[in-house]
């Protein structure tokens, strides 16, 4: 169900409007910029990059405006090489901005998501539109939608495509970019947030032209050797399980980092590991990046890490992926991250208890 969240009094409005509101004003063609969150993954790419297909399609002067870098697992979507990196091109970025009309802010609910552009952007008195599915929304959007039981921004990309009466500008362009990210966001279609909803979904892209295999094996048959072995250090010399609690945690010292040659990207999807253990319910997986420790939630069943990363660590994201960040240094992190899952061991054995298998 969509959320119609509370504005704030500064943007003048009382009542963040529906996202189909915002038709009357793309009914002529608009400056629009697109922004998605800090170290995008294949959901912020993708959602955005569908998006400026379409509004490009419809007329509109459409540019996407990433935080930071693109990792190379994802450089094989359409036009990605066109996404202006605000931490590299500052000025064409702010340029860019200046003349914005509609600024669309996708896969993220907080400017703060947006970590460098959070003050520029808050500062833009042009009309903010938010799609996301994370839980929580800030009240400052000017239209938008909110659906934590969607799952992934892209499916909500394609709603809005359709709900324009649009399906058919959807081509093999948009196709694969909306495809990776709800398949990434679902995790190959296995999370509790995999619904009908985004198999019908599938299934019109695939009759409309998408091939899935290829865009599998971009993303996750690509990798360098190094990734492989850091893989298999990781999980036989980092993993530490608290067999009591049905926790794991593989916490990654920056010189693992360097002994590897491990760039960001090259990371991902290592926390889901341990869940792959049959009494493993919580899984956190934690990097000690350059200004702060990186951290990843991942749960099985009922445990909420969205709540978790938010008590404990300042994160968020959804019930069974969220994440956060540790200004600490990597020994508190752990210790604090220990303390925590001591003060949940009752919760997680009793989440254990309850998995259906
Ligand atoms: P990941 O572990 O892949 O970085 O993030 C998992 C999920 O949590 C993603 O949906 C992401 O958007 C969300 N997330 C990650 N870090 C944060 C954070 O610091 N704050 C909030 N609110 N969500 C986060
Ligand atoms: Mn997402």
């Amino acid at each position: 169900m969509s959320i119609q969240a509370k504005t704030s009094t500064f943007a003048g409005n009382f009542f963040m409007q529906a996202l189909l509101n915002i038709q009357p004003v793309l009914a002529q063609p608009r400056k629009i910029c697109i922004v998605h969150h800090y170290n995008p993954d294949a959901d912020a790419l993708g959602s955005s990059l569908g998006l400026y297909h379409y509004l490009s399609k419809k007329g509109h002067q459409v540019h996407l405006i990433s935080p930071n870098n693109i990792p190379d697992f994802l450089l094989w979507m359409p036009d990605s090489e066109k996404v202006v990196i605000y931490e590299e091109e500052q000025k064409e970025a702010q340029h860019i901005l200046n003349s914005c009309e509609v600024l669309f802010c996708l896969d993220l609910n907080h400017l703060s998501r947006t970590r460098i552009m959070e003050d520029v952007l808050q500062n833009l008195t042009c009309t903010k539109v938010m799609i996301d599915h994370h839980l929580f929304p800030d009240t400052i959007f000017d239209f938008g939608r909110s659906e934590p039981s969607k799952s992934s921004t892209c499916e909500m990309v394609y709603d809005f495509i359709n709900e324009c009466n649009d399906n058919a500008l959807i081509d093999t362009t948009i196709a694969p970019c909306l495809y990776a990210g709800a398949m990434t966001d679902t995790g190959s279609f296995k999370f509790p947030s995999t619904t009908a909803s985004v198999h019908r979904m599938v299934a019109d892209l695939m009759e409309k032209g998408l091939q899935t295999a290829p865009i599998h094996q971009a993303i996750f048959d690509t990798y360098m050797e190094n990734r492989l072995r850091f893989l298999g250090y990781t999980l036989s010399e980092r993993m530490k399980l608290f067999h009591h609690a049905h926790s794991s945690l593989i916490a990654i010292p920056k010189s693992d980092l360097k002994r590897f040659e491990i760039n960001t990207g090259d990371t991902e999807g290592i926390v889901n590991y341990p869940l792959s253990i049959g009494t493993i319910v919580l899984s956190i997986f934690i990097t000690e990046r350059e200004n702060e420790i990186r951290m990843s939630f991942r749960s099985k069943g009922d445990f909420d890490v969205n709540e978790f990363a938010r008590t404990y660590f300042n994160g968020g994201g959804h019930k069974n992926a969220s994440g956060g960040r540790s200004q600490e240094s990597l020994e508190i992190t752990i210790q604090k991250i220990e303390q925590a899952i001591a003060e949940n061991k009752s919760k997680l054995i009793q989440c254990y208890n309850e998995l259906p298998f």
